[in-house]
């Protein structure tokens, strides 16, 4: 293992926190950090990171991609703001899967609009019965003339609302359960789609949403993945986006750890710094181990996405760690701000929602821990 990173992934990830820090989180500030924001404003963030090759990221570059490894990616998907973090990762993910996996049609038609930032793209999959279990979806499609007709409901759809392009697993023929699935893409201004936001605890800038599928149709062609490929394409691209979440749950935690740091030394009671008192030294020593443990987790396993390696007990304990982490060092973040920790005046109880949401998307918790349980033992705790 060896996480010296090359002299440009060094450089590319020192420019990208040295925008995040002077440009983008201004920009978020300035918008408030607990309410949706504009499409207009996504659009201006996501045309911010173009020049850095973050809406085109591993695409080759002859098809008008940054052709970056995933490892560059995530070093400075990391970065980025957690308000950004939906838009800028799930929209440049969809675009990649048309890329790598579209025809010279769906590149033609959906990869300008994203690759310019003009565009914004969803990914739907789970729905009001199927979440954890992906093999189940129960939203059709059928074949009617010259165009597919979707009847369903996807639900905690990232981006759903504001997003221009869908990209829908829907399931060809009930019969084959996971074997009957695949993915169709949707363009809103050819075809329209209903949705409606959901409210989350955290992530309040963000857009999650209800998409409703009410005999929408769509043109044949728009057939991204055919049936039967729809389930193993979902669970490939689940290892690269695990550490993705983990990368995210790591840098929440980080945040939180430099606030606390920031107050122990400004923050004095019984005439002393707060910092200077061990009990306070060893919540700070526990998030800063606990912090690291998580990034080098992360670093391994998206290091093994990078080399193609086998990686599911690498990435799932990643994305379990990393996110439930989270939860404690942001959770101590607030113990060491006292009071004050609680209040909405400081951003650790922001933080804290923020980091409570991320051990269900991806996989919840209790998913990894049956994937790193199956691979250790050879058994499934779920099927035969
Ligand atoms: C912020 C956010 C963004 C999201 N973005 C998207 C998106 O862009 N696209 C999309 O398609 N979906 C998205 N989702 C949905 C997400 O993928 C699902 O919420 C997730 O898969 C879990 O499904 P569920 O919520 O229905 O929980 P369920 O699957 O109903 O699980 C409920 C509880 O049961 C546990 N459980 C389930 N099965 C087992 C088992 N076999 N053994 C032990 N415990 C089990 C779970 O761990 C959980 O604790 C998002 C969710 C969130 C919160």
């Amino acid at each position: 293992m060896n996480f010296d990173f090359t002299d440009e992934q060094v450089m590319l990830k020192k420019t990208m926190k040295k925008f995040v820090r002077e440009v983008l989180e201004p920009a978020i500030e300035e918008q408030g950090h607990d309410k949706p924001l504009s499409k207009e404003f996504i659009l201006s963030m996501m045309k911010e990171l173009k020049p850095f090759g973050l809406l085109s990221t591993t695409i080759p570059e002859e098809q008008g991609g940054a052709g970056m490894d995933t490892m560059t990616w995530a070093l400075m998907y990391e970065e980025l703001p957690g308000e950004l973090s939906g838009y800028a990762g799930i929209s440049p993910n969809v675009a990649r899967s048309i890329a790598h996996g579209g025809s010279d049609y769906h590149k033609e038609k959906f990869l300008p609009g994203l690759l310019a930032g003009d565009k914004i793209a969803c990914s739907a999959n789970t729905e009001p019965n199927v979440g954890s279990d992906t093999s189940g979806m129960q939203t059709t499609a059928y074949l009617d003339g010259d165009h597919w007709v979707i009847n369903g409901t996807k639900t905690f759809i990232t981006n759903g609302n504001h997003a221009d392009y869908i990209s829908v697993t829907v399931q060809f023929d009930k019969s084959k359960g996971g074997k009957g699935l695949g993915t169709i893409l949707i363009d809103r201004e050819e075809t329209p789609v209903e949705s409606r936001r959901i409210e989350l605890m955290g992530l309040k800038t963000g857009d999650l949403a209800e998409l409703y599928f009410d005999n929408v149709r769509v043109p044949k062609e728009n057939l991204l993945v055919p049936e039967g490929e729809g389930l193993v394409k979902n669970l490939k691209g689940y290892h690269a986006w695990r550490c993705f979440v983990a990368a995210k749950a790591t840098t929440i935690a980080e945040k939180a750890l430099e606030y606390s740091l920031k107050y122990v030394n400004e923050r004095e009671q019984f005439g002393k710094k707060i910092g200077s008192f061990q009990l306070v030294q060893e919540m700070l020593a526990d998030m800063k181990t606990e912090i690291d443990a998580s990034r080098l987790l992360t670093y391994r396993a998206l290091d093994m996405v990078n080399k193609g390696k086998h990686c599911r007990v690498e990435t799932s304990m990643a994305k379990q760690f990393a996110t439930e982490m989270a939860i404690r060092v942001t959770s101590k973040a607030i113990q060491i701000h006292g009071a004050y920790g609680l209040t909405s005046e400081f951003p650790l109880e922001r933080l804290f929602r923020n980091a409570r949401i991320l051990t269900i998307p991806e996989g919840t918790t209790q998913i990894q821990k049956l994937v790193i349980g199956r691979e250790l033992t050879g058994l499934n705790a779920i099927r035969k």
